[in-house]
């Protein structure tokens, strides 16, 4: 038993070519740039490589053992260091933040299904069809799936470019399993709070057709998060967890996280509540697009 699983994790090591790391020319680049932007993707950077050369040293299995004392998440990471990592950082940034937990993380080969281009998704539901199809099983609801098809060497590099093109709210290399997780949380409050946190949660994968909701979401998160309530939500608190992590350890101050939460803009402000606590009515006056002619009628009442 103990050979086999050594062997399997020596076939993975062989695989690891740091090709992923951030070369010390954009280090520098990004030290001179000297804006606070440019500060946040250097800090990202570094994280990221110090991340990615101890992943070199990782048994994922103990990562498993570990993440299911602690903190009662089921995981199989299959073999992949990287994932492991991020995981169990991300697991341990929600632990002092005091957000729900996901209930499984797993590594899967989404080639063939509808997911194949995508990094990772939160189920929220007992059943998916298109998982169904493929593992012949179902996955529990809250679990985060992380497609194992991806090149997760790749990922700063990646996500320095979503960044730059402003489609994701942050560049930070934890981003992608801060926003699965925050899904996982988000659905966990819905369905404490409504029983069938599911249905609440469809109606907030709707598209965001208000002009000035989209713009306001663009200028304050990402392109990314004003497609739909859910994903806003699930991109600007990650933007807010990401800024309130130390550099060093990668652990977040609470105080600061609360802090940049209270300079939110305030229709922001009220759009993340809403959707938080799953006012779906208030999401609809955001989500909506106007009606013009009900306006001019408004205005002549009025
Ligand atoms: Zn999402």
């Amino acid at each position: 038993m103990k050979i086999q699983r050594t062997n399997s994790y020596n076939a993975y090591k062989n695989k690891n070519s740091f090709k992923g790391l951030i070369p010390l020319e954009q280090l520098k680049e990004l030290a001179a740039r000297k804006t606070p932007e440019a500060k946040k993707l250097l800090n990202s950077c570094v994280g990221f490589n110090a991340m990615y050369r101890g992943a070199e040293n990782l048994n994922p299995d103990r990562i498993t053992r570990e993440m299911a004392d602690k903190f009662q998440i089921y995981t199989d990471f299959a073999n992949n260091p990287i994932v492991a990592a991020c995981s169990a950082l991300t697991a341990n940034i929600f632990h002092k933040l005091g957000f729900v937990q996901p209930t499984n993380i797993l590594v899967k080969d989404l080639r063939g299904t509808g997911y194949t281009k995508t990094l990772a998704f939160c189920t929220i539901s007992p059943s998916n069809y298109e998982l169904f199809r493929k593992f012949g099983e179902d996955f529990p609801i809250r679990s985060v799936i992380i497609n194992e098809a991806k090149n997760w060497d790749n990922l700063q590099k990646n996500m320095l470019r979503d960044k730059q093109e402003n489609y994701l709210s942050t560049g930070h290399f934890l981003a992608p399993f801060i926003h699965e997780f925050i899904h996982s949380a988000h659905l966990d409050n819905l369905m404490k709070k409504h029983g069938n946190g599911t249905k609440i949660m469809r109606k907030m994968l709707k598209d965001f057709k208000n002009e000035d909701t989209i713009a306001l979401i663009k200028k304050e998160t990402s392109e990314y998060g004003s497609t739909k309530p859910v994903e806003m939500v699930a991109e600007e608190m990650t933007e807010l967890i990401v800024e309130s992590l130390s550099p060093k350890t990668l652990m977040p101050n609470e105080m600061i996280f609360k802090m940049q939460r209270a300079k939110e803009p305030f229709q922001m402000d009220v759009l993340i509540d809403a959707c938080w606590s799953g006012d779906v009515k208030k999401i609809e006056q955001f989500r909506k697009k106007k009606n013009k002619f009900l306006e001019f009628i408004q205005r002549l009442n009025g």
